[in-house]
């Protein structure tokens, strides 16, 4: 998603108070857990857009502390003042945002200190020569590993059928496994209590399926 450029988006994310730029999350290394108010397990979602997904996550999950990481600004920027309007009725303190590229993570997170990642509708950069910009190619896998605990998992969803082909065979050449695959994952049982990202409402709505896979070590 690259919304076209909202002028003062840099300011604003500059003094956003629930936002940490890649310079100052970078500077905050080890000791990111700062930016809550309570420390409790951490759940990231790279390539976050908007931020419903995650909003609602962090609205049904007061137990955990999220970071939604979005590397445009004027994306970031749709996704906090959104978490704002939703504010006026209850503060979300377990909820905040990086404006970063995920191929900086590992100078972000400390090793083994996220418990889950989430993917949701990760660009898919159909062109062979882009296919390390993909989210699941075995680059980012290999930050993923560095961050994640070793009991932790990455959920990846999307309507791309190449995309997902694709990080199935990045799985299978590596040391992740696949705990969970669906080519229709909307029609599983376990889809139940299933929270829906803005992509997944849209391609939903065309009549696409969503295919969705758990990996971990
Ligand atoms: N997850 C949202 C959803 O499902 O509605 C948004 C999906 S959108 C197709 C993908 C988002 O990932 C875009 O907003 C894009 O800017 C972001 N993104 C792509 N590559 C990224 C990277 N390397 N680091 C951070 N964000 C990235």
């Amino acid at each position: 998603m690259r919304l076209r450029h909202i002028k003062g988006c840099e300011d604003f994310i500059t003094d956003a108070k629930e936002c940490l730029r890649e310079d100052e999350a970078i500077a905050l290394k080890g000791k990111i857990q700062d930016i809550f108010d309570v420390r409790r397990p951490l759940q990231i979602e790279i390539g976050m857009g908007k931020g419903q997904f995650i909003r609602n996550m962090a609205l049904k999950n007061q137990g955990i502390n999220f970071i939604g990481i979005e590397r445009y600004e004027s994306v970031l920027m749709k996704a906090i003042q959104r978490k704002r309007n939703l504010e006026s009725d209850k503060a979300i303190d377990n909820l905040r945002f990086l404006c970063a590229d995920a191929r900086k993570l590992a100078d972000i997170f400390e090793t083994g200190e996220v418990d889950k990642i989430f993917l949701n509708f990760s660009d898919p950069w159909p062109k062979d020569r882009h296919a390390n910009r993909r989210l699941t190619s075995p680059d980012f896998l290999q930050i993923y590993d560095r961050i994640l605990k070793p009991e932790g998992v990455i959920e990846f969803k999307t309507d791309n059928v190449g995309l997902f082909e694709y990080s199935l065979e990045v799985v299978k050449d590596s040391k992740w496994k696949l705990d969970f695959c669906s080519f229709d994952f909307h029609s599983e049982e376990k889809s139940e209590g299933n929270i829906m990202t803005e992509y997944e409402e849209k391609f939903v709505g065309q009549g696409n399926k969503i295919c969705k896979m758990i990996i971990s070590r």
